[in-house]
């Protein structure tokens, strides 16, 4: 069965896609995704990317935002959005703790917060799809982690150098996990990747390094595609940059989202089609695959005793 990998890439902006010729977060075909805003002027990741899951939208999958749009509004920020990166003044701080659940963790890396999950379906929920760090429908880690670490950063306890090491291994890990799926019999799997919300955050104004991340993680989507059948990637929103004419917030969310696909179909029109879109291109499996069978072991019980892995 052929595997249809989704990377919800936040924050790629097809613009800049485009601009930079990412080849592979454009794939054989691309086009603009209509986004959406619910709680403010501009669509914001969570509840985008639920919507995306759902193919509903806030008001029926009950994730509303409640902090993240605001800390980039505040006039404090866009300032420092506007003249240095990692600048997040205590406010917006406390903003992303009410946006996410539960407490900042003590240790570097350690967060213990967690975005809310839908209780409402979704297109991960039929057997044979799997979903990881997927805001909305997974607690999704690694964006609290994004935002701790450039917490960290713009208060001097964690060096560029070392912001940027955490934030290409969490891509890693993210890119490495579709690829391992892309060697099972899976018919869906989706990932989210936080990378480039964050870069675009931090350099609004700087195309020199907001290229150089889009070009790594075009890199590293190019192993993804190496390793998957087909793909469908998408973002939730682009990013506002210095120098695109009509952007007067840069390092707020744009409007350009993006979807693009190597299927030879054209790639869902509104994040509130992805979810029949996926229905329709996923493999659905070809019957002759046995039921569910027991995993396959060809160690005894007892080799595994000696070996000590049994009590
Ligand atoms: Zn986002």
């Amino acid at each position: 069965m052929s595997t249809l990998g989704i990377v919800a890439l936040d924050a790629v902006d097809h613009a800049l896609a485009r601009e930079w010729n990412c080849e592979n977060l454009l794939l054989e075909r691309h086009r603009d995704l209509e986004t959406f805003a619910y709680s403010g002027e501009n669509p914001t990741t969570l509840e985008v990317w639920t919507s995306v899951a759902t193919g509903v939208g806030p008001e029926e999958h009950g994730l509303a935002s409640t902090g993240e749009q605001q800390q980039w509004r505040n006039p404090v920020l866009e300032y420092a959005s506007t003249v240095a990166p990692y600048v997040l003044p205590k406010e917006a701080r406390v903003r992303i703790g009410t946006w996410l659940r539960g407490d900042a963790g003590g240790e570097d890396g350690d967060v213990e917060m967690t975005l809310r999950q839908t209780s409402h379906s979704h297109l991960f929920r039929p057997d044979g799809r799997v979903v990881r760090w997927w805001p909305g429908v997974t607690p999704g880690e690694h964006v609290s982690e994004t935002w701790h670490w450039l917490n960290l950063a713009s208060s001097g306890e964690i060096t560029d150098e070392e912001l940027w090491r955490r934030l290409y291994g969490n891509a890693g890990l993210e890119a490495g996990w579709l690829q391992g799926m892309g060697q099972t019999d899976v018919a869906v799997a989706g990932v989210h990747m936080h990378v480039l919300d964050a870069a675009g955050h931090a350099f609004a104004t700087r195309p020199d390094r907001l290229r150089q991340v889009y070009e790594r993680v075009d890199r590293l989507l190019g192993t993804v595609r190496e390793h998957v059948d087909e793909l469908l990637v998408l973002s939730d929103h682009g990013m506002q940059v210095a120098w695109i004419d009509g952007d007067d917030e840069p390092g707020f969310h744009s409007w350009r989202a993006l979807a693009s696909t190597t299927l030879e179909d054209e790639p869902p029109a509104s994040v509130f089609d992805v979810r029949d879109w996926v229905d329709e291109h996923a493999a659905t499996g070809d019957g002759t695959r046995a039921e569910r069978q027991p995993a396959v072991m060809d160690t005894t019980e007892e080799q595994l005793r000696d070996l000590g892995y049994l009590e």
